[in-house]
């Protein structure tokens, strides 16, 4: 059997293993087994899982295989900020992922896509078109590598957040992400808390619903325009899904769960969406939601249409918000000359057909949704 035919085992969450355990003829623990050896110990060579018998092992030698991405390139930062990026399948095709150390956390930021279909037009990943989903084993994968890296070299804790913030849009890969973010979550694989790991989308309003009945974990928004008449210009799938239905759908994840608050994002585009005006009005749209917001200083990028605001406009657009009782932060910009900061991750690769047509097919892809518009 080549490797192409073997079954890559990081695309399974734990149900996963346990069926393909037991559709092998093993019992289902072994799921666990395997989940501790390959992501809690970074071991990837069945013939180490020493615990496992020797029939075992060749059964999975000859059928199964643990297919990391190549690192193409490792960049880091002079403020320790480090950016992978990865082959993902042997072609022109890679993605980036982003590590973020702070004080008392460390954030990966992972992407979901190669590409995005939502062309949102202050995004450098949107320029570049859309060529495909991630597999969940490429998506977990990022998290793998960066996690072990750390470990490695001699730091303890390793990757303590997840932001699923990197390039794409997560929720227009939805079984593939969540089946990842399962594994983030699971305790015999990375057991991050569901409140360190956050899915950011920008408003696929009938996946956030769906989202609310499969995960618990955390929920970011990226709103950045408080009225339809903005939103629809830099955010295209507002036209599609506006502001009043992802409000909606942002009530319904957190009611009736007291620990859930929405993380809104909001991009602070000059002479665009950042007056007083705009404050006001944004702080009155989201003022009955349980939440905080983040502004995000624009990053810009060569032949950006737009430019940051200034720093006073920022800071009085914060304080109004703030006043309102909205906490309300402004995201500091990290790894800004390797190109790591939002909105600035581009990878490289082709697109290789026209974005209009994917958008249609991915929104249909987002299993059981088609009919709910
Ligand atoms: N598609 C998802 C996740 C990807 S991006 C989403 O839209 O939420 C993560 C965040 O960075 C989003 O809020 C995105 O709108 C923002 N962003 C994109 N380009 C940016 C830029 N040039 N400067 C600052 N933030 C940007």
């Amino acid at each position: 059997m080549s490797d192409f035919e073997k079954t890559n085992l990081l695309n399974l969450n734990r149900s996963g293993l346990e069926s393909y355990f037991i559709g092998i003829g093993e019992k289902s623990f072994r799921a666990k087994q395997l989940m501790q050896w390959v992501h809690q110990r970074g071991v990837t060579d069945f013939e180490k899982m020493t615990d496992m018998s020797k029939s075992l092992r060749e059964k999975l030698q000859a059928k199964a295989c643990i297919d990391l991405p190549n690192v193409d390139v490792i960049q880091k930062s002079k403020d320790g900020t480090r950016k992978w990026l990865l082959n993902v399948d042997g072609t022109e095709n890679s993605v980036e992922c982003v590590l973020i150390p702070e004080k008392m956390r460390t954030t990966l930021c992972i992407s979901s896509q190669v590409g995005c279909t939502l062309n949102c037009t202050f995004c450098s990943t949107a320029k570049q078109g859309f060529n495909r989903n991630l597999t969940t084993a490429e998506i977990i994968a990022q998290l793998h590598l960066a996690h072990h890296s750390l470990l490695q070299e001699g730091n303890e804790r390793g990757i303590t957040n997840v932001v699923m913030m990197g390039m794409g849009e997560p929720l227009m890969n939805f079984d593939a992400v969540i089946a990842a973010v399962d594994m983030m979550c699971d305790d015999y694989a990375y057991a991050l808390s569901k409140r360190r790991v956050t899915i950011s989308t920008a408003g696929v309003v009938p996946a956030m619903e769906k989202m609310s009945q499969v995960t618990d974990v955390s929920l970011a928004v990226s709103l950045h325009a408080p009225n339809d008449a903005i939103r629809d210009e830099i955010v295209p799938i507002n036209r599609k899904y506006p502001i009043h239905q992802l409000l909606a759908a942002c009530h319904s994840y957190i009611d009736g769960y007291k620990s859930r608050k929405i993380t809104f994002e909001y991009v602070m585009l000059k002479g665009i969406n950042d007056s007083l005006e705009n404050a006001k009005e944004l702080a009155k749209l989201i003022s009955d939601i349980p939440c905080k917001l983040n502004l995000i200083p624009f990053n810009p990028y060569p032949h950006a249409i737009y430019e940051c605001s200034d720093k006073e406009t920022i800071d009085r657009f914060r304080a109004y918000v703030s006043s309102k009782g909205i906490i309300t932060v402004t995201r500091r910009a990290r790894g800004e000359d390797i190109d790591a900061a939002c909105g600035q991750l581009a990878g490289q690769f082709k697109d290789r057909s026209r974005r209009s047509q994917k958008y249609q097919l991915s929104l249909q892809d987002i299993g059981g949704l088609k009919n709910a518009h």
